[in-house]
This record gives structure tokens, C-alpha cells and sequence, in this order.
């Protein structure tokens, strides 16, 4: 009889376990294979190793069984075939992307609010590369789906930070496939515990592990997941390019996806509970969060993502002045980049993320000097909210 398959939160307690039963006393953890290379034995042995016709190991860069172990997990959580680690998330771009184009002639078209880090290397690919890159606002959607319509590969991000915009997967990967182009989908915001893009037509998904999957901001990592099997040329590209991890970072991401259900039950509640809060208090002119009755997608958002998540992000009415008085007040919450650790992150997306653009081209995207990123964390929200009103408050 074929067992049932595990629920989400039962996969995660067991992250990485391989547990065959047929060694006595195993670990119940993955052993951490800290090497680099593999003794190959002899020339028959090595043989068949490299053909492929005997499943081994010879150098870590090809592949390492913690890694591998990682790579297990994450294709699982996310209902894809296989997965490959990347050292960072922008590492997994670079992967992705590069496999999607492999499939496809054409122009790689994304939309204009994927994270700035993702641009930055997109433009990298297009001014030394030449890969022909079209950056599209996907609120515009006629203009969104013909530029699809006319992609060689297509990356979106959604929900994309920090005005929490989503894009329809559903309709998206419908007008790629129509051309023959693939899907990527970074869900590094939503996270597999919110949001399954293969469900809806995606053909790739990348996270930035750094952020909800490790979930203690102590390491730079990332992963590529694909729908089908991956092909040889997959892993060529992977192992060529070479943003492969170390078997003990593979490991400490193993560890933090245990806690990972756990976890985001409270970054989602704590989202929720902090955008409801924020929405009826006077000072904040507007708040930007998924499942916010007010959010202009609210129905797509109930339709694509089973929570809103742990990001949010709201606008002060009082403007610059009004940001810099609440960052200077604020004790608990920490005034730092990223998102999905332990502890509530604020951010002012005019100052860092988005500081490149013009005064006038931030106006125009809706980064306002009065925007403020918040990344719930996993405190008691009581605490959160005490924080949040006594940095609000008007002066004594
Ligand atoms: N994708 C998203 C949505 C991100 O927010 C980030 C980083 O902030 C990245 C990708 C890049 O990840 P990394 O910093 O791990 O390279």
C-alpha cells in the first residue's frame, strides 16, 4: 500500500531526513559531508561514476549528499521535480534565467518591481551579455501580456516589494506557455507556506533562502526549483557557473526549515495583526498588505496565496520629517535590510532599496519618503505594537 503522503508542517519537522531503515542506529539528522572531493576507488568505479551509469559523488561543486539532502527538501516543499542550491538568491536568478533562455529565443520580459538586486543583474546581463531584457509595468496589464506574448522567458515576483503588488501566475504562465516560453517565479516574499506556483502554471521557482526558509538571518543562500525533472544541461549550467554552497551552510538551512511551519504561522499572524493595527491609526496614511481588504488585488490575493504573509509595508502621513522621528524612536524594532528573520525589520525603501532612482521616478513608482518596509518577525505582537505606538506617539 503506498503511504500518504505527508502534510506541510510533517515534511518540514523532518527536513533532510533520508531515513531508509536498513542501517541500524542511523542519525536522525543528515550527517554534514564537509568534503570537497570523493574517492572515486577504481578505474571501473570512477567510470561509472562520471557516465552516470552508478550514482556518486567525485567533487562538491557537482554535487555533496547534504546538499543534495537541501535540494530534496526544497523541490518537496515547493511540489516541484528537482531543485538545485545556490550560494545566494541572485545566484538562483542567474541559474534560472539562464535555463528558462536555454529553452526559448527571446527576450527575458519582467516587470519593473522586482526586488532592486534582481534588476541590477539583469541589467548587468543585458549591458555586458546582450541578453535582451524587457522590463514591463505589469499594473499595464494589455501591455504586460503582450510583452509575454513576445518573451523568450518570462520572471515575475510576487507579491513584489515593498508596494506588495501581485501579478496573476495563472494568466501569466497561460500566455508564456502559449508561446512556449517558461515561467520563473521568485516566491521568496510569499514562501511555500503561502503561496504554490506551480499550482498555477510556473515552470521554475527561486528563493532567496537567506530570507523565510533559513529564517535566522545568519547566512547568504538561495535555491532554483523546477516543475519537470531537470535536464543535464540544468545542472551543467548550475555547476558551471558555480554559485554552489559548502555542505554546513546546506545543513543550517536544513535545520532552519524544521522550524519553518512553525515559524510562519506566526510571521503570517504577526503581518496581519501589524497591517489591521496600522490601517486605524491616524498617523499612517495607507498600508500595503495582500490580504488587507482594502488592497486593490485583494481578490487575486485570496485566490493565489492562502495568507498574506509576513511583509508589509505603510506609508506615514507626515511625510520624510515624520519617517526620520519614528526610526529614531523606535526600541525593539531593528532598523535593518532583509526579511524572514526572528526578529521585526524596518526599512525606508527611498533611502535604501530604491536610492538609485530619481527623486521624481520613485514619485512616479509610489516610493513616497514617507514609505516605510516592515518584515514581521516572530515576537509576542503585543510587544511589536507597544513598540510601534510609542514611536508613533506625538511628543510629550
Ligand atoms: N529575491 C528577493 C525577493 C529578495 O528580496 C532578495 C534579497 O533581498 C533576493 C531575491 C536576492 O537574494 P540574496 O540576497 O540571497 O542574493
Amino acid at each position: 500500500m503506498k503511504a500518504t503522503p505527508h502534510r506541510f508542517a510533517t515534511r518540514c519537522a523532518h527536513a533532510g531526513a533520508k531515513r531508509t531503515g536498513e542501517a541500524e542506529n542511523e542519525p536522525v539528522q543528515p550527517p554534514i559531508v564537509q568534503s570537497a572531493i570523493f574517492n572515486l576507488g577504481n578505474i571501473a568505479a570512477a567510470e561509472a561514476i562520471f557516465s552516470g551509469a552508478h550514482k556518486g559523488y567525485a567533487y562538491s561543486r557537482f554535487g555533496n549528499p547534504t546538499v543534495e539532502a537541501l535540494a530534496c527538501t526544497l523541490a518537496d516543499l515547493e511540489g516541484g521535480a528537482e531543485a538545485l542550491v545556490t550560494s545566494s538568491g541572485n545566484a538562483a536568478l542567474l541559474c534560472a534565467v539562464t535555463c528558462a533562455l536555454h529553452e526559448r529565443q527571446g527576450p527575458l520580459v519582467t516587470h519593473q518591481d522586482i526586488y532592486g538586486g534582481s534588476l541590477e543583474l539583469l541589467r548587468i546581463l543585458s549591458t555586458v551579455y546582450r541578453v535582451p531584457v524587457t522590463i514591463v509595468d505589469a499594473t499595464q496589464t494589455e501591455r504586460w501580456l503582450e510583452a509575454v506574448s513576445g518573451a523568450g522567458a518570462v520572471l515575475v515576483e510576487t507579491p513584489s516589494n515593498p508596494l506588495m503588488r501581485l501579478i496573476d501566475i495563472r494568466q501569466t504562465a497561460d500566455r508564456a506557455h502559449s508561446v512556449g516560453a517558461a515561467l520563473v517565479v521568485d516566491n521568496t516574499v510569499a514562501t511555500p507556506f503561502n503561496q504554490h506556483p506551480f499550482d498555477f502554471g510556473a515552470d521554475w521557482i527561486i528563493h532567496s533562502t537567506t530570507k523565510y526558509l533559513n529564517g535566522h538571518a545568519d547566512l547568504i543562500g538561495g535555491c532554483v526549483i523546477r516543475r519537470k525533472p531537470l535536464a543535464g544541461i540544468h545542472r551543467s549550467i548550475h555547476k558551471n557557473f558555480g554559485g554552489t554552497v559548502n555542505a554546513s551552510e546546506a545543513a543550517m538551512v536544513l535545520r532552519g526549515l524544521r522550524t519553518f511551519a512553525l515559524r510562519m504561522a506566526v510571521h503570517n499572524r504577526n503581518g496581519e495583526v501589524l497591517a489591521h493595527w496600522l490601517k486605524g491609526r491616524r498617523e499612517i496614511a495607507r498600508v500595503y498588505y495582500p490580504s488587507l481588504p482594502s488592497h486593490p488585488q485583494a481578490e487575486l490575493a485570496a485566490r493565489q496565496m492562502s495568507h498574506g504573509g509576513g511583509l508589509l509595508s505603510f506609508e506615514l502621513a507626515g511625510g520624510e520629517a515624520a519617517a526620520v522621528r519614528f526610526f529614531d524612536r523606535l526600541k525593539l524594532i531593528i532598523h535593518a535590510v532583509s526579511l524572514g528573520g526572528p526578529e521585526t525589520l524596518v526599512t525606508r525603501p527611498a533611502k535604501s532599496s530604491h536610492r538609485g532612482m530619481t527623486a521624481e521616478a520613485r514619485q512616479q513608482a509610489g516610493i513616497t519618503d514617507g514609505l516605510i518596509r516592515l518584515a514581521a518577525g516572530i515576537e509576542d505582537s503585543a510587544d511589536l505594537i507597544a513598540d510601534l505606538e510609542q514611536a508613533l506617539s506625538p511628543e510629550a
